[in-house]
């Protein structure tokens, strides 16, 4: 359904000037207001009024998470303080959050944006949407919030946590649509059938998942265990939260990215020049609308492709591809570039293996080893060592043979491995220590 259709479904033609013009008065804005993009601006060349087209958003400087936190907090707000009237941060692995400040207008395109998103998940007025995003600085939780009410729809703000208390709530409540990381659904669809709760029996009939990457092989994981339709959406609090890209239900083929807002670029990571449509490469957004922190070609670090074909569903924004990873979650081992979500897609195509797994990265004689520890099938344990056995050579066979990676499978008993509540930790690097 769209939510908005004039804007949802503006020719090309029409999108790029609006783009064009947004960006022309972005840049000035930041040219006046923010000393580090003066700064930068002038040592690219360009000045406040240099963007004459399109072409030239690639002439203009980069932005990356390190300039932010140099800038920690506020150091690249736009408006004045008097006029931020929401601050959200994003946890750092080391040190100091990234900081965002949202104006009044910010807060109400955020919220336009994700009643679109939820909107195109097949999210509607009278759903009952039941929010396990984590509500306080991270995004997750107060993004879909006013979205869903903007959209009409009811909204429960559980939050995350107190798995037992969720699935009795999403019984009793009657909920439709979930929001949740991917790997929370799972956690849920684990304790429901500990607890003897069928998801058949339940009213769920869409679940929009997002905040870490996860494979198409999980999609199918989580639609058969939680019984819905499962939607990617894709969001960053740098550029604004949850809502930038989200898949619609009709095609379920790639995130359309509202262009209206944001302009995104698919870079070449090392050289930094576009790669052409269709291929790899980092995602870059650049913000044309926001007030309170307006970014630059922001480098997301996310892995992606983008598509400028049509899609069924009548959208005329371009589509991004599902996250492959993060950049700085590609691990190289051995010198081949694994992302952990390909290991994922691979376990979970395996008959018996659960998807819960943990990646175990060491060195040892100078060599790089990687074990792979993954929950099997309790009733596997049960069975002969023969049957375990076997099934860690097929894993670590289809690894070697996809992705030309030699593993150690390790398999562990259902539950051994830590569940999150909010973003999995899928890694442990031991090499950096
Ligand atoms: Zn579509």
């Amino acid at each position: 359904m769209l939510y908005n259709e004039e804007f949802e479904t503006l020719p090309r033609q029409a999108l790029e000037a609006l783009q064009l013009k947004r960006l022309q008065s972005m840049v000035a804005r930041v040219y006046a207001s923010v000393p580090f993009y003066r700064q930068a601006l002038d040592k690219a060349g360009m000045g406040p009024d240099s963007v004459a087209s399109l072409e030239d958003l690639q002439r203009l400087p980069f932005t990356t998470k390190q300039d932010m936190r140099d800038s920690y907090p506020y150091g690249l707000f736009a408006a004045p303080m008097e006029e931020i009237v929401r601050i959200h941060a994003s946890s750092g692995t080391t040190g100091k959050p990234t900081v965002v400040g949202y104006t009044h207008k910010d807060i109400d395109t955020w919220t336009e944006l994700m009643a679109r998103s939820l909107a195109a998940a097949g999210a509607h007025k009278g759903d009952i949407i039941h929010n396990a995003y984590g509500y306080g600085l991270f995004t997750g939780g107060l993004g879909a919030h006013y979205g869903a009410e903007r959209l009409g729809a009811s909204v429960i703000p559980i939050s995350g946590g107190n798995t037992k208390r969720q699935i009795m709530i999403m019984q009793d409540f009657g909920s439709t649509v979930l929001t949740c990381t991917p790997s929370y659904s799972l956690f849920m669809a684990e304790e429901a059938r500990a607890e003897g709760v069928d998801f058949r029996n339940l009213k769920l009939r869409v679940g929009i998942f997002g905040a870490e990457p996860w494979s198409e092989a999980m999609r199918g994981e989580i639609e058969a265990k939680l019984s819905l339709a499962a939607i990617d959406i894709y969001g960053l609090s740098e550029i604004m939260g949850p809502g930038v890209a989200i898949e619609c239900i009709e095609a379920k083929r790639g995130l359309h990215i509202w262009e209206d807002h944001f302009i995104p670029e698919v870079i070449n990571p090392e050289t930094g020049e576009r790669v052409p449509e269709g291929e790899k490469g980092e995602l870059v957004i650049t913000t044309i609308t926001k007030q309170g922190i307006p970014l630059i070609r922001y480098r997301t670090r996310d892995i992606t492709s983008i598509t400028y074909e049509p899609c069924i569903c009548g959208r005329t924004h371009a589509r991004i591809a599902r996250m492959s990873g993060r950049s700085d979650d590609m691990l190289i081992i051995r010198g081949v570039n694994v992302f952990p979500s390909q290991i994922e897609s691979i376990l979970v195509g395996i008959e018996g293996v659960e998807p819960h797994y943990l990646l175990i990265v060491d060195r040892k004689d100078n060599l790089d080893t990687l074990e792979i520890q993954v929950e099997v099938d309790e009733r596997l344990f049960s069975d002969e060592v023969k049957v375990l056995q076997t099934l860690a050579k097929r894993i670590e066979k289809e690894i070697k043979d996809m992705l030309g990676v030699t593993c150690n499978a390790k398999l562990v008993e259902p539950k051994t491995i830590q569940r999150s509540e909010g973003k999995a930790k899928r890694v442990i690097d031991n090499r950096k220590l």
